[in-house]
């Protein structure tokens, strides 16, 4: 029998999505020293050293590129790659095929845990 991650107790890497007010956005941790941002927890900046602080990023920004892998568990859902308008790519799953360069934002999570986004028309 094979264990999820959250069964072995191992931190998952993967951005997640924060709920505010104003609607979605995705968690992230900008260093006080040279500002560089990050979608995933660190206890120091790996340039810097300095003090990550929380703070959020928009869920839009343009597909950079997408594959369907045909093997797996999740054969045949199309990944991609969304360059945030914020700045950083995430790795997405999309409900179908799309262009490269069109519009996205990140609409939520699977129950896997992974980033869902959608084409914006
Ligand atoms: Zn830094």
């Amino acid at each position: 029998m094979q264990l999820s991650r959250s069964e072995r107790r191992e931190p998952d890497p993967r951005p997640r999505v924060v709920r505010t007010g104003g609607g979605l956005r995705i968690a992230a941790w900008r260093c006080a020293g040279c500002q560089t941002t990050r979608t995933e927890p660190v206890l120091r900046c790996g340039r810097c050293g300095g003090a990550p602080r929380p703070t959020s990023l928009s869920p839009r920004g343009t597909l950079w590129s997408w594959t369907t892998p045909r093997v797996g568990p999740d054969s045949g859902v199309p990944v991609a790659y969304l360059d945030l308008d914020d700045g950083g790519r995430l790795l997405v799953r999309l409900a179908g095929p799309v262009a490269v360069g069109a519009r996205a934002a990140v609409t939520g999570e699977t129950a896997d845990g992974d980033l869902l986004a959608e084409v914006q028309r």
